[in-house]
């Protein structure tokens, strides 16, 4: 059974990320002290606690860092089975994510994925992976 899902609520801190995704962005911090790439979206560097953090754009393409198959969704609305991975951004950061067009059987660790993005509302579209082409 598949229909409405929770979608993620903006706050002052994520909201241009989500401004980010509605324009087919994909949006992190960097820290401009340190260099650190940081998600989810901080206050401070994690690493070295600057608050000179900066929104930069991802080329959107990275591998599975790790995955897992849901078969029992957290609330009515998803459609199973679905895939989480952890994205691993080329820019050397990681992001909790879904997979799509890929069959379950054949999602593997280090396989190649690139950004695709989906619209679920006028506010929220959800950044979401697939095997990258080529
Ligand atoms: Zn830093």
């Amino acid at each position: 059974m598949s229909g409405r899902i929770p979608l993620p609520r903006p706050t002052a801190l994520s909201r241009p990320y989500w401004e980010g995704a509605r324009n087919g962005e994909l949006r992190f911090q960097r820290c401009r002290d340190c260099g650190e790439a940081v998600f989810i979206p901080q206050p401070v560097c994690p690493a070295c606690f600057s608050d000179a953090l900066a929104w930069e754009t991802s080329r959107g393409r990275g591998t599975v860092y790790s995955f897992s198959v849901v078969h029992r969704p957290p609330s009515p609305g998803f459609a199973t089975p679905y895939i989480v991975v952890i994205a691993e951004l080329d820019e050397g950061w990681h992001m909790l994510s879904n997979l799509v067009g890929c069959e379950p059987g054949n999602v593997a660790i280090g396989m190649p994925i690139e950004v695709t993005f989906e619209a679920k509302s006028d506010e929220i579209t959800l950044p979401c992976f697939r095997p990258a082409a080529g």
